[in-house]
């Protein structure tokens, strides 16, 4: 473990400790910036970047305000070199699962169980100990070439800070993977964004993800502005991101399981244009076709992994800004007036639509006002709920 400065905190067991690569709390006021590598152990590239951030930050004296934390998210995996050991530890972030994991005894925890019981350790006490706004970057790396990427949930803290790091922008992933880690965080109102830096094993995504710090750490406040060069960091995002669409809403995700025997065709690589009936995989049903004109994103060539590919579509720019501004007048407070379209008796956060009624543009005009798109209801109703997003004044920075 390494630390920089002072107010460094050295014991607290449970597994804490061994999977920070650093905490750097140099005494000043500001952000809590968690950044953390390998919740997937089959994508080092993360750690590698975190360890650079953290040694340049050294080696440069770097005034920090506020604090960094640098973690590891699945150790036993990483130390493997697997993705997972038993359970996908980005999948089970959810209140029932975690109701479970705390109810269950420890003796009994599988690989994964240990982990979270650990991750959510660090996280409750970075929470409970945070004096300004808490910024989580989870990142990634995907078996398939590809241009670096951002995704998130869609609310305005998110948007500002995954803006300010120049490579095409995801919505929606969070809706079709269940328990991601940055949606757990999202959902308790802090600022949380993935970053996916290309391919596992290439040279480059390391210097991707190390870029994606340093722009995040300088829009967050956290690095003085000024202290580091982010020129070369720009412009290389810019250029491995150049050529694919700015902002891409995910449309299907193709969930499968061992017993799918799902296999991708070859040579796919994300934000690859597709068209309606092109042919993109085979699995135990026979083939498996795009449903609509878009673009694939993270097809699936390893073995483990419970998304075959996802199927995206290019949202307008300006639909940011228009979102933006609705939000800001608190339209949403008004959206179960919409024909089809009321209040979920048992959760007043929660809007109900009859998809029949509702039919044109039924998804799109929810997530202009900025909610989250549910499972369908078993009556056929398909529901929303409202996200509960970081105040904006967390926005630690306006852009320059
Ligand atoms: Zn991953």
């Amino acid at each position: 473990m390494k630390t920089v400065g002072g107010n460094a905190s050295s014991t607290h067991g449970c597994g804490i400790e061994e999977r920070i690569l650093a905490r750097i709390d140099q005494g000043r006021p500001g952000p809590t910036f968690l950044a953390q590598g390998a919740i997937h152990g089959n994508e080092p590239a993360g750690v590698e970047a975190l360890r650079r951030v953290v040694a340049r930050i050294e080696r440069d004296g770097l005034e920090v305000h506020g604090r960094i934390v640098a973690c590891i998210g699945n150790l036993q995996a990483l130390d493997q070199g697997r993705r997972f050991l038993e359970r996908d530890l980005n999948r089970q972030w959810l209140p029932g699962s975690l109701a479970r994991l705390d109810g269950r005894d420890p003796t009994l925890d599988t690989a994964e169980d240990t982990e979270q019981r650990a991750l959510l350790k660090l996280y409750g006490e970075l929470e409970a100990s945070r004096s300004g706004p808490l910024v989580f970057l989870d990142l990634h790396t995907s078996s398939a070439d590809g241009p670096p990427f951002t995704c998130m949930a869609d609310t305005i803290p998110n948007r500002r800070i995954a803006d300010t790091i120049p490579v095409p922008m995801i919505l929606g992933l969070e809706e079709c993977i269940d328990g991601a880690v940055m949606e757990w965080f999202n959902q308790r109102g802090q600022i949380g964004i993935a970053v996916e830096g290309g391919r596992h094993d290439a040279p480059e995504t390391i210097d991707n993800l190390e870029a994606a710090v340093w722009l995040a750490l300088d829009h967050a406040g956290v690095i003085a502005h000024g202290a580091v060069d982010l020129a070369p960091y720009h412009d290389r995002l810019l250029r491995a991101g150049q050529g694919t669409p700015h902002l891409i809403e995910i449309r299907h995700r193709q969930a499968i399981t061992p017993q799918d025997r799902f296999v991708m065709v070859p040579g796919y690589v994300s934000f690859q244009p597709v068209t309606k009936a092109e042919l993109l995989a085979h699995d135990v049903a026979g083939e498996v076709r795009a449903g609509e004109d878009g673009y694939v994103l993270l097809p699936l060539y390893q073995g483990q992994g419970e998304d075959g590919f996802f199927l995206g579509r290019r949202v307008p720019r300006f639909w940011f800004a228009l979102s933006a501004w609705l939000r800001r007048l608190r339209l949403g407070d008004h959206v179960h007036w919409l024909p089809g379209v009321r209040r979920d008796p048992d959760d007043p956060n929660t809007l109900l639509a009859n998809p029949r009624v509702t039919r044109f543009l039924l998804v799109q005009v929810f997530h202009l006002f900025g909610f989250r798109r549910e499972r369908p209801r078993p009556n056929g109703l398909q529901a929303f709920s409202r996200r509960l997003a970081a105040p904006e004044a967390w926005t630690v920075r306006p852009r320059r």
